[in-house]
């Protein structure tokens, strides 16, 4: 069993629908505990054109899967829920990024773990944060306290939503 953390994204099709229905899946695979839930966080999006904003959480999970089974299973939930692979940074109806998978470093064709942007992403360092209890080092040896010094919380609002079940 191994602790992995992942963030989930969305802001097409009402978004808090699709964190919650997200959510649901995961929690329905045997092999995954879904162990902490964060706020929900809205977030500007960044990419191309104009945007509706994003809502984010991160969750932590206890798994039995390997990374990459993880991968497919959290490939399908967006699939099962609309996502099409257009634009890259484009509008998606929900996003599913691995962000840690225990204390790994994984550079495969499929998988980056971790995940290369999010020490640049206040809408992953901040809910990660809420929902560890120390203060996080990755296996590259940064911290994450340190990396939310780094990183403003401007356009980033924690807000009242509970991510709960559907
Ligand atoms: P995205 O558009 O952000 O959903 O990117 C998905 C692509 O990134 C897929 O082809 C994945 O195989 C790849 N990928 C690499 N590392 C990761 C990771 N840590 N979490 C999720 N997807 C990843």
């Amino acid at each position: 069993m191994t602790f992995a953390y992942i963030s989930l994204g969305s802001n097409l099709c009402d978004p808090k629908d699709q964190l919650r229905k997200a959510l649901t899946a995961l929690e329905q695979l045997p092999d995954i505990d879904v162990k902490r839930i964060s706020s929900l966080y809205r977030s500007a999006a960044v990419g191309p054109g104009i945007q509706p904003n994003y809502l984010n959480a991160v969750l932590l999970l206890a798994t039995d899967l390997s990374p990459t089974a993880l991968l497919d299973a959290t490939q399908q939930i967006e699939r099962n829920q609309g996502r099409v692979r257009g634009v890259r940074w484009g509008a998606r109806t929900l996003d599913i990024d691995l962000l840690l998978y225990g204390d790994l470093q994984i550079d495969s064709t499929r998988l980056t773990v971790p995940h290369p942007r999010m020490q640049q992403r206040n809408f992953v360092l901040y809910p990660l944060r809420e929902i560890s209890d120390t203060n996080l080092v990755l296996p590259d040896g940064s911290d994450l306290d340190t990396l939310l010094q780094q990183c403003t919380n401007a356009d980033l609002i924690r807000t009242e939503y509970p991510l709960l079940r559907i």
